[in-house]
């Protein structure tokens, strides 16, 4: 956590790494029997060596390195303290490993009939928790309850039980306890949240009043509150290979990094490991990081620009965020129009309060404001919308971004800019889902590609190299253009008109294909960790790229060399 008013707040508390562990009275909901000793040999173990804990006047508490670390290192790999699926994905997904992705083969707790495993190693391994959590479960189920409580309350539930289990001097519970708080600062918004939160998890634990919260080693119903807004400004959403979200996760010794919008590291869940060892969090660097030089990750979208993501940060982590993206005079892509006569220069997005915008380079003055005013605020309309709409009514949420792409594009938004890229890459994801679930056509096979293109050079204008989410969608249009097309079009009458048709079709659009899906593998290697060779992404990459070479190697030859290939394999069967 980090800037502004909360380093302010946090200077005067103490750091871990220096002689003084104890936590001050109001900053957490420790428990009351003597004093923590909490020293680095004690806590944080899954810390490696290079990096150290350290508080600065600027941001606080936080993790830096202390040798120099290369783009696509693993800077540490650790299990999360304690996690939970989303309710969406508990019958999809095994309960200990987060494996699976799909039904088949998962085997039902027979008790609680809630949760999932691969097999009874992950059953047996969950136990610690689930031993509870299963007779809470089953008291929801048989008070009439129809709805399974949410990822928050059974993630809770995970941490009180484990605490209880472990007692109140284990390095486990002290890592939990030792998460930074900002009560003081906790918005009304986000207080309704929190006391809502700690109120179904007193029910959920079946205690009948606040006050049996002590069985747990918290003092009081005010320290609970305490705990749990600790809880919310720490949790970390676990993610499949692709980025896809499955569930929530605290893991104290990663909730030390501090925030940037412009992070030198990532925290992936690469799926490298065996299953029993997963899921494994990993922070990687996305760049080189000198010694000395701190480590930041984000905490949201970083593909927004700086009033929604400043917003998105107090909201949930409640801090305003002074990192180098938002403190920049620079302007940027996130939230930029082209330059009214074509420069190739770009305009600072107007706004209501300021209209006033000119061309960074050739100093135009972009005289449509209202025009792009207009269409980014029904944009944000339609983007709220078809998000809500994306699972139920897909259709529908096609249409709506399919309608508004082209008004913010003459708007003149560059493909970057909130929200033409978040629109374009719900789209995408829209028109693959629609490839996926029935025989393609081409034109949609066509517009599924342009689509991918527009979005991939929205995010490479503003993500760095190898950040996994350039790598994702980098794959994925590799992944479209290798696609057997249904319906190759027939070449063009001039090759000129050839080579301006995007996408192109036959051995050409293979050749990009490869391309683009070499340039994944270089990305995804970086941003899911060089070890892990990108993840179950990247292996799947890799078999694409194996193939295609394959199919492309076939085209070379030719297709007379090719038939003759397969006579000589049917001589040779028969002989
Ligand atoms: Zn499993
Ligand atoms: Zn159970
Ligand atoms: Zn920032
Ligand atoms: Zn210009």
């Amino acid at each position: 956590m980090s800037f502004a008013k909360l380093k302010a707040a946090r200077q005067d508390k103490p750091s871990y790494v220096t002689s003084n562990p104890l936590p001050s009275q109001e900053s957490s909901a420790v428990p009351s029997e003597g004093p923590i000793q909490s020293t680095k040999e004690s806590l944080y173990k899954s810390i490696p060596d290079h990096l150290q804990i350290r508080t600065s006047a600027v941001s606080g508490r936080g993790l830096w390195a202390t040798k120099p670390c290369l783009p696509g290192q693993v800077l540490f790999a650790m299990k999360p303290h304690v996690a939970a699926l989303s309710n969406e994905r508990l019958a999809l997904h095994c309960s200990q490993c987060f494996g699976g992705g799909g039904n088949a083969g998962l085997k039902r707790c027979t008790q609680c009939q809630v949760v999932y495993y691969c097999d009874s190693t992950c059953q047996n391994l969950d136990w610690t928790f689930h031993k509870n959590e299963c007779i809470a479960l089953q008291r929801v189920a048989a008070s009439g309850e129809t709805a399974i409580p949410s990822d928050a309350i059974r993630c809770l539930g995970r941490i009180m039980w484990k605490r209880q289990k472990q007692g109140p001097a284990s390095p486990w519970t002290q890592e939990i306890d030792l998460l930074q708080s900002h009560k003081q600062e906790v918005p009304p918004s986000a207080y309704e949240l929190h006391t809502h939160l700690a109120i179904s998890l007193v029910r959920y634990l079946g205690l009948s009043s606040p006050s049996e919260i002590a069985a747990f080693g918290i003092a009081s119903g005010a320290d609970l509150a305490n705990f749990v807004s600790r809880f919310v400004t720490n949790t970390f959403t676990i993610t499949d290979p692709s980025l896809a979200p499955l569930g929530a996760s605290v893991s104290p010794p990663v909730a030390l990094i501090n925030h940037s919008c412009d992070p030198n590291a990532v925290v992936v869940f690469p799926r490298s490991r065996p299953n029993n060892q997963e899921p494994l969090m990993q922070v990687v660097a996305l760049r080189d990081i000198s010694a000395n030089e701190e480590i930041l990750t984000a905490y949201i979208d970083t593909t927004l620009p700086r009033a929604q993501r400043q917003a998105s940060l107090r909201e949930t982590y409640l801090f305003s965020c002074a990192c180098t993206l938002c403190t920049s005079t620079q302007p940027d892509l996130r939230d930029s129009v082209w330059c009214p006569k074509a420069c190739g220069g770009v305009c600072p997005a107007p706004t209501e309060e300021n209209s006033l915008s000119r061309c960074t380079q050739c100093l135009s003055a972009l005289q449509k404001t209202d025009e792009v005013l207009d269409a980014s605020r029904i944009g944000q309309q339609a983007l709220d919308k078809a998000s809500l709409l994306q699972f139920t009514d897909p259709a529908k949420s096609k249409q709506l971004c399919s309608k508004l792409i082209p008004i913010l594009t003459s708007a003149g938004l560059t493909p970057s800019s909130h929200p033409l890229l978040a629109l374009t890459r719900l789209y995408t994801a829209l028109l693959i889902a629609d490839l996926q679930s029935s025989s393609p056509s081409q034109e949609t096979l066509d517009e599924a590609v342009v689509c991918a293109t527009k979005a991939l050079a929205g995010l490479d204008g503003i993500l760095r190299y190898g950040h996994p989410v350039r790598g994702i969608a980098r794959a994925e249009l590799g992944k479209l253009l290798a696609v057997d097309e249904p319906a190759p079009r027939p070449p063009a009458a001039s090759a000129a008109e050839e080579a301006l048709r995007y996408p192109p079709s036959g051995a050409k659009r293979l050749r990009m294909a490869l391309d683009v899906l070499l340039q994944a593998r270089g990305e995804l290697n970086v941003g899911f960790g060089a070890p892990n060779e990108g993840g179950a992404v990247g292996r799947d990459v890799r078999e694409d790229i194996v193939r295609l070479e394959r199919e492309l190697g076939v085209w070379q030859k030719g297709l007379s060399e090719a038939m003759r290939d397969a006579k000589e394999a049917k001589i040779l069967q028969r002989s």
